[in-house]
This record gives C-alpha cells, sequence and structure tokens, in this order.
C-alpha cells in the first residue's frame, strides 16, 4: 500500500485521527495532505479597525473583549450569540447564528476574554455600529503565533467547529514532519518542463508557507498533479473502449439516409454536414465512436443525430434515442416520424420499401403499447427506439443495437449509458449531445473521454429573440406583459409561461442546476425573507383572470400531470390549439413548437443562465421574431440580477456559459457528483487553467498509450485509484 494511503491514525494521536474523520471526512494521510487551505491572510492584508468600511471582507488581528450567552432570537427562529473584539482603541462587534443555541458553545469555549483572535469577515453596520457577521476566526494562543504572522501567510482551512482551522494546520504540521518522501506521480520529463517542485516540497509550500511566492510555486505543481491525475483516468477509460470492438456501420449511397437527404426541405448548414461527415467516419471504423456532439440551443443537434441513426439502420443496426424527459421522447417520436414520412412506416400498408419502424418506450405507456414495442426492438423491426430510462430496463432487449444517442445528456448519469451498452452483443457507438454548449475544457474534464464535435452555425431563418427583464413590482410593467401575450394570441402565436413551482407550498423545481446559490443567512436587521416562487397554479389563475389573457386558451404543464395528460398537452399545444402554455421546467430542453413566440418567464432571478438560455431558445424557431421576458423582483447589481443581464446582453449560449461558469463555484460546475468526499477539484480552475488541463490531457494521453495499465507508475496508479472511488467514480463516468 502507498504510504499516502496509510490512515491517520498511523501518525496522530487517535482522538485527532477520529476526529478529522468524522468532522471533515479526512481518514488518510493522502485526503488530510490534499485537505488544502481555502486561503491565506497576511500581515499585510490585516485591517486596523479603524479602518473598517461597510461592505468590506477584512483579516484583523485582536483581544476578545467580551463575549455574550447563546440566546433565542426573538424576532426570528434561531439562536445568536455574540462578541466583541478590540485592538485596544476601537472594537467591533462579532456575530454568530445557529438553530439551537446549544450550537454556539464553541464559540464561548474558544472566545475567551482577553485572548488573541485572527478574524475575518464581511464588515456590516447594525445599530449604528459595526460589525463582523458570521466571522472567521483563529484563536493566536502561543506568543510564536505573533510573531510569525508578521510576514508568513497563515493558511485557513475548510474547518468545522469541532475541528478548527489551527487543528487542522497542526495536524498537517505534524504529518509533514513525520513524512520523509512522497513518490512523484508526475513524469519527470513533464516536471523538469514544467519547472514544478517535488510532492513534498509542494506541500510544504501550501501548508506551511514563508512567502506568498511559496504559496504559488506549491499550488502550481499541485493544480498541475490534480490536472494530470483525472486526465490520466480519463485518457484510460478512453483508451479502455477504444480498445473494445463495435460492428463497422459503414455509410451506404442508395439506403434510407439518401432517401431522407433527397427528400429534406432545406440544405443543412455547413456544421450539420461536417460533423455528419465525422461521424460517418466514426460509424465505419470497427471500434466504438465515443462523441459528444456541441451545439447552442437550435442549432440544429436532433437532425444530426437522426441522420447518424438512419445511417446505422442502412448498415443493418439498430439505433436508440434516450431522451431526458417523457414530453421530449414523444416529442422525438412525432418529429421523427413527421420528418421520415413513409420511410418511418416499415412493414405497414403504405410503407417506402426501404422503410424502418421507430417506436416509443416509456414507462408509462400501457401494457399492450408497451408489449408491442419491447416486441419490434426486440425483433429487430423497430430501426429506431425513441424513449426515456425505461429504455435501460433490463428486459429491454434489442436485435442488433448499433448506436445509442443521448439527448441532452446533462440529465443522463453514466450508469445508463453503461446499461444501454450492455444490451447490445457488441459495444455500440454513442453519441452524446449537450444541452447547451459549454467551454472547452470543462468539456475536457467532465467529458474528457469523448472526442467532441461543435456545430457552430445556426440554421438560416431563424429570427432575433429580444430579451427584457421586466420587474415584477410595477404592476404597468406586469399588464404590459400579459397584454403582450394577448397580441401575439392575437397574430396566431403562442406563448409559454414557465415558474419555479407548481404549487403554492411546493419547493421550487427551478435552478437545480445550480443557479442560485442558497440565499445568504440574515443577520438582525436583515432583509426579510424572501416571497415564495410564483407557483403555476397562482399564475395560470392570474392569466386566467387578466382581462386581457382571460379569453386565450390556456394550459398548464407540469411533472405531476399523469403522462397521458402531459402528451395530450404538449401534443395540443404544439398543433396551435393552446395559446398559452403556463408551465415549469418541463419545457426547459428540447421542445420544439416553431409557432411559439413568447417566453415569458416568471422569478427568472431563480433560474441559472443556462435553463433561461434553454427555456428562451424554445421560441425564435419559427422565423418568427421572438419575445423573451425575464420577470423578476431582483434588481441589477446582485449575481442574480448579472444573470438576467447576462441574458439581456447576448444570446450567444457559448458567451453565456462561460459567464455562467464564472458565477459559480466550480463544484457546481462539475455536477452534483462533485461535492462529495476528495471528489471536487480542490484547486483547478476549469476556466482559470485552461492550459494546465490542455497540457495535462497531452501528457496523460502519451503516457497511457505507452503504458495502459500504469504498471510502471505505481504513485500515479495509485492516486488515479483513489480520485476513481465512488463518487467520483461516478464522475468520471457521469458523461
Ligand atoms: P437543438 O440543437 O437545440 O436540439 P433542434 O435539433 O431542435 O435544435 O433544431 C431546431 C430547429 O431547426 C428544428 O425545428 C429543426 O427542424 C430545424 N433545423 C435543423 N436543421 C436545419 C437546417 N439545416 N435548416 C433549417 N432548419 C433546420
Ligand atoms: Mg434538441
Amino acid at each position: 500500500m502507498d504510504e499516502l494511503d496509510a490512515p491517520l491514525s498511523t501518525r496522530l494521536p487517535p482522538r485527532d485521527a477520529a476526529l478529522l474523520a468524522t468532522e471533515l471526512e479526512v481518514e488518510t494521510v493522502r485526503d488530510l495532505l490534499w485537505h488544502l487551505p481555502r486561503r491565506y491572510v497576511e500581515r499585510g492584508q490585516l485591517s486596523s479597525l479603524r479602518e473598517l468600511q461597510p461592505g468590506e471582507s477584512v483579516t484583523v488581528v485582536a483581544e476578545v473583549a467580551s463575549v455574550s450567552a447563546p440566546r433565542m432570537m426573538r424576532a426570528r427562529k434561531g439562536a445568536l450569540l455574540s462578541a466583541t473584539v478590540g485592538d485596544g482603541r476601537d472594537v467591533v462587534a462579532l456575530t454568530f447564528f445557529a438553530a439551537h443555541p446549544g450550537q454556539l458553545n464553541r464559540h464561548v469555549a474558544e472566545l475567551v476574554v482577553g485572548r488573541r483572535v485572527l478574524v475575518s469577515g464581511k464588515v456590516e453596520v447594525f445599530n449604528g455600529a459595526l460589525q463582523l457577521a458570521r466571522p472567521d476566526y483563529q484563536p493566536l494562543d502561543d506568543g510564536s503565533d505573533a510573531a510569525e504572522l508578521a510576514d508568513r501567510p497563515t493558511p485557513l482551512y475548510p474547518a468545522t467547529g469541532k475541528a478548527p482551522s489551527w487543528k487542522i494546520a497542526k495536524a498537517v504540521s505534524t504529518v509533514l514532519d513525520t513524512t520523509s518522501e512522497i513518490a512523484d506521480v508526475l513524469p519527470a520529463d513533464v516536471v523538469r518542463r514544467e519547472g514544478l517542485l517535488s510532492p513534498l516540497d509542494a506541500l510544504r509550500a501550501v501548508h506551511e508557507p514563508r512567502t506568498k511566492a511559496d504559496v504559488g510555486a506549491g499550488q502550481r505543481r499541485m493544480r498541475y498533479e490534480e490536472a494530470f491525475v483525472l486526465q490520466t483516468a480519463l485518457a484510460q477509460r478512453r483508451a479502455s473502449v477504444a480498445g473494445e470492438r463495435a460492428v463497422a456501420r459503414p455509410p451506404r449511397g442508395d439506403g434510407l439516409l439518401a432517401a431522407f437527404d433527397a427528400r429534406l426541405p432545406f440544405e443543412l448548414t455547413d456544421g450539420q454536414r461536417a460533423v455528419g461527415e465525422e461521424i460517418a467516419a466514426d460509424l465505419a471504423r470497427e471500434h466504438p465512436m465515443q462523441r459528444l456532439l456541441q451545439g447552442d440551443v437550435g442549432s440544429g443537434k436532433t437532425l444530426v443525430a437522426l441522420r447518424a441513426m438512419l445511417a446505422v439502420v442502412d448498415a443493418g443496426g439498430q439505433a436508440a434515442l434516450l431522451a431526458p424527459t417523457e414530453v421530449l421522447a414523444a416529442q422525438h417520436l412525432r418529429s421523427i416520424t413527421a420528418v421520415l414520412g413513409d420511410l418511418a412506416l416499415g412493414g405497414l400498408l403504405g410503407g417506402a420499401d426501404l422503410a424502418t419502424r421507430v417506436v416509443l418506450l416509456t414507462g408509462s405507456m400501457g401494457a399492450a403499447a408497451r408489449r408491442e414495442a419491447l416486441l419490434a426492438a426486440a425483433g429487430g423491426e423497430a430501426g429506431i427506439v425513441v424513449g426515456t430510462h425505461a429504455l435501460l430496463q433490463e428486459h429491454v432487449q434489442f436485435a442488433e443495437l448499433g448506436l445509442v444517442v443521448v439527448d441532452e445528456q446533462h440529465r443522463f448519469g453514466v450508469e445508463q449509458r453503461d446499461a444501454l451498452r450492455g444490451k447490445a452483443s457488441s459495444v455500440p457507438h454513442l453519441l452524446v449531445m449537450t444541452a447547451t454548449p459549454i467551454p472547452r475544457t470543462v468539456a475536457m474534464t467532465v467529458f474528457g473521454d469523448l472526442e467532441t464535435s461543435v456545430l457552430r452555425d445556426m440554421p438560416p431563418g431563424r429570427a432575433a429573440v429580444t430579451t427584457v427583464a421586466v420587474p415584477m413590482d410595477k404592476p404597468a410593467w406586469v399588464d404590459r406583459v400579459w397584454r403582450r401575450v394577448a397580441e401575439e394570441a392575437a397574430l396566431g402565436r403562442q406563448t409559454y409561461v414557465v415558474c419555479a413551482r407548481i404549487e403554492a407550498g411546493d419547493a421550487a423545481e427551478a435552478g437545480e442546476d445550480g443557479g442560485e446559490a442558497p440565499p445568504p443567512e440574515p443577520g438582525p436587521g436583515g432583509k426579510e425573507k424572501r416571497r415564495p416562487a410564483a407557483a403555476v397554479s397562482d399564475v395560470v389563475a392570474q392569466v386566467r383572470a387578466h382581462p386581457a389573457t382571460a379569453g386565450l386558451r390556456t394550459e398548464v404543464l407540469h411533472g405531476r400531470l399523469v403522462p397521458a395528460e402531459k402528451d395530450d398537452v404538449m401534443r395540443r399545444f404544439a398543433a396551435g390549439e393552446v395559446d398559452v402554455l403556463v408551465a415549469t421546467t418541463v419545457v426547459e430542453v428540447g421542445v420544439d413548437v416553431p409557432n411559439a413566440s413568447v417566453m415569458v418567464v416568471v422569478d427568472a432571478d431563480r433560474f441559472g443562465i443556462s435553463q433561461l438560455h434553454q427555456l428562451r431558445g424554445r421560441i425564435g424557431r419559427g422565423g418568427l421574431p421572438g419575445t423573451c421576458l425575464l420577470m423578476t423582483e431582483v434588481g441589477p447589481g446582485g449575481p442574480a440580477g448579472q444573470r438576467i443581464q447576462a441574458l439581456v446582453d447576448t444570446t450567444d449560449g457559448f458567451e453565456l456559459a462561460r459567464t455562467d461558469l464564472e458565477q459559480r463555484r466550480e463544484g457546481d460546475v462539475l455536477g452534483a457528483a462533485q461535492s462529495g468526499r476528495r471528489s471536487s477539484l480542490k484547486l483547478l480552475g476549469v476556466l482559470a487553467d485552461a492550459d494546465v488541463i490542455a497540457a495535462a490531457r497531452r501528457d496523460a494521453t502519451h503516457l497511457v498509450a505507452d503504458d495502459p495499465h500504469l504498471a510502471g507508475h505505481t504513485a500515479l496508479a495509485a492516486a488515479v485509484a483513489d480520485r476513481v472511488t465512488g463518487e467520483t467514480e461516478r464522475f468520471l463516468e457521469r458523461a
């Protein structure tokens, strides 16, 4: 076993080891050494109490002057503890909140009057006096700290009440002192080329820096290491799939695809043609295609996928199309059968000679329809099977599954991907489509095991969509929104109204892609709790009651309708029989109704950038100019306001993806699995470290090509194994 994988109890007193394990899930030497400081404070950054300005984030050294007992707050639920610290001239209050008074007792124990502490926090004014709300602090007990602080950056670790930063620092120091050598995961030539520190020096530099430059040099090596370990894992996965055999599906000039192309009512875009060729080349090989298709909302990804499916049918295979929702699966079935016409009537009266069959398979189908679809898939009559997760169930069999297309992937995990692959006698080809574009290095990190194709151009005839932020608290503006909806309806056009919740009292459905950080814990005198998001049930009542829209045909669509109802509403909306569809984010991805020209998002501030971009992508599809009305109570300035402004400013999905990423923490970007232990990227920024990621990917690919099982790289193998466990495994394979 690698020394780094040794349990901490071999290096620390058992009580300390147990504390780190229970508080921080830090169990091994590796866990602890990679438990990196969240930030550092330096003497140079210390503020004097006299200089504090409201709104600033500051770090001060001061002495505890007083501490109150924890007490329940009168106005709100929860407990409060206040303390004051002073520097002999000025004092500032520290305020701590918790659900129960007992949770605040640890502060009473730490904040002994007269003790010197290093405190950081945000300066606020409360009742005319300065306070630091929810501060971080670190007691400065022995005299040495004070002297050291003079020039050394002090690490502040992610900590808990029972395992405060200074205790972690002590444990790290003990472990570092008893570590004489750490095997390097990086190849020597990479270390030389990049001029990186040795692993142990890097760890010392980040945990016990003497200067700011130490921190930088240590982080640079660890960042490279992090990127390299991750890219090695991904390169191994790529290599292992590439080593599998697939049935080659070479194109045919006289098949279904050719017949389909011949009757397409429009020209393919250049991008569709180019990506189509890339895919055809992949399909013609005896190794499974592993391709990610990126393109902005409305760029025509579905058509690319359909052409790939037809090519596979031409070559004697079947294709499965997995959609994230039943609404989307049903829509795919409708639109694919519509564009194929008699080419989709295989085995039926009126079917063309070459025709195949397209069937739907979802969890909620009636038993008879379901049995028929299962038979058509298993017997091979269905060339294309469209479905949801139901396709993954064990009893679903294919005669000759040749291609799996995963639409709008971000809802699909990997177990699903592998489950589908398990349904073929040989490994099927795979095409994954993103819902919205993502920056290149995110693709390299999150989908690093896939080759990437990008659709850069939009089909012609796409009309402009105008986006306007509408203040919800201004009745005249809101009134204008509903009159606008009525005007469009009078022109025969349709409107989506999207809400964050189904019914009052529900939890919000929106924001699931991390658009919004949890609201800050309000301090005393802080803002009132936010109004709950408007619900579909409220808004539909409003639309039906408003004089302008009362006469319109208005329906609701949300996850709580039974599937048949959902399908019926969606079908009638698509057929133009519904003027206004009040819905939740079930219409977020993929829904394609060209006659819809208005998108109203209620409480737009509760949605993330990519969600809003997706929602807006539902309109402007049919050559009709679109209007996107983002209703919000949030002013510009804050992060929610900035998100809305970004949507107002641009319709370029690639640009929005960058903005989105800049606003969010990496953990959110990389998906929920990233929040698990050990799995998150600690130092690497998927935007900021683009160069590192790209270089590490090249290095890792070379190394894996020479040594696929890392037989000659044991330290690297151990680091990869450590990453690829549990949560991380899911993360790596989530694509
Ligand atoms: P997305 O990439 O968001 O999935 P879709 O595949 O839904 O986009 O395509 C959006 C619309 O553009 C569809 O109505 C589709 O029929 C149409 N479309 C696709 N390709 C072309 C093209 N080359 N020319 C004109 N319209 C196209
Ligand atoms: Mg689509």
